[in-house]
């Protein structure tokens, strides 16, 4: 009896040992962990007030790729750094197409897709835009994908992962109404943002994004660029430009000097703030400050 319960116990333990994750951002992080719970460790490499298409790889980076059992990014060739990751770490589990690569956009409806693929000018948005976890209805979609890999690579824990899912989804259609409670301040509002990294998050909450700082996504602005915005936000009265916390603001307070807009600088991911702690205080943080 005592043998039995003892192989038991060892066998339960090796199953407890936590499925080793490495997400791109904190914000996959944070979703992982909500559908793994204590199932997964989750180890994110961007810090989260790195703007997300441009990061450094780190060789730390590469030990903790190295390790990993899951891998997962955004995809739509946001983190554009990632795959250069994967190749120098020589873990084949998480190289492109095994159970261990995660695109965690995949199946969600994009926007902004070009008709033809192209990076002219430096456009860094070549497959559509992938700034998509700032929508929380396709954030649902986000979580599936990532609770289906894990459900994959631990398939004992498959009903958790899917339970967990479900409490994810539902907790995002019951803080729905209260965020779109808050967007009535900023609806059918013309706003000016920094990077083209707010249409999902506009189209959700109902605010019209009028033109961008930066002349392409990826490419700052020109003198010549920046007075011409100047001109679009005295026409079209724009009374808020938003921009993440990462770019720089000489530009915008340039234009909001003209023009007597307000400068907006808001986190786009969990942690660059104490107060966006994980997705859902990520959202909520940064409709109170559009609101304000
Ligand atoms: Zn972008």
């Amino acid at each position: 009896m005592m043998k039995i319960l003892c192989l038991f116990l060892w066998s339960a333990f090796i199953c407890a040992a936590p499925v080793k994750v490495v997400t791109t951002l904190p914000v996959l992080k944070s979703i992982t962990e909500e559908i793994g719970g204590k199932l997964v460790s989750v180890q994110s490499l961007a810090e989260p007030t790195q703007d997300a298409h441009f990061v450094q790889p780190k060789p730390t980076f590469m030990k903790k790729v190295r390790h990993a059992q899951l891998f997962i990014e955004v995809g739509m060739d946001l983190e554009l750094w990632a795959q250069k990751v994967v190749d120098s770490a020589g873990n084949p589990k998480v190289q492109q197409a095994q159970a261990g690569r995660v695109m965690a956009s995949a199946g969600v409806e994009p926007l902004e897709v070009p008709a033809v693929l192209s990076r002219e000018y430096g456009d860094i948005h070549p497959y559509g835009n992938p700034h998509i976890w700032l929508d929380p209805v396709r954030v649902k979609k986000m979580a599936e994908n990532i609770a289906l890999a894990l459900g994959n690579i631990d398939p004992k824990h498959e009903e958790s992962y899917e339970k967990n899912l479900k409490a994810f989804k539902e907790k995002i259609d019951k803080e729905l109404v209260v965020w779109e409670k808050k967007a009535k301040a900023i609806k059918d509002k013309q706003i000016l943002t920094y990077h083209r990294s707010w249409s999902y998050f506009a189209k959700r909450f109902g605010f019209d994004v009028v033109g961008y700082v930066e002349v392409k996504p990826g490419i700052p602005p020109t003198p010549r660029h920046r007075d011409a915005i100047i001109k679009l936000v005295k026409r079209e009265k724009v009374k808020t430009i938003l921009m993440e916390l990462f770019y720089d603001p000489t530009a915008p307070d340039y234009i909001a000097k003209k023009t007597g807009a307000k400068v907006v600088q808001v986190p786009i991911d969990v942690g660059a703030v104490p107060e966006a702690k994980d997705y859902f205080s990520l959202i909520t943080y940064i409709l109170d400050k559009l609101a304000s």
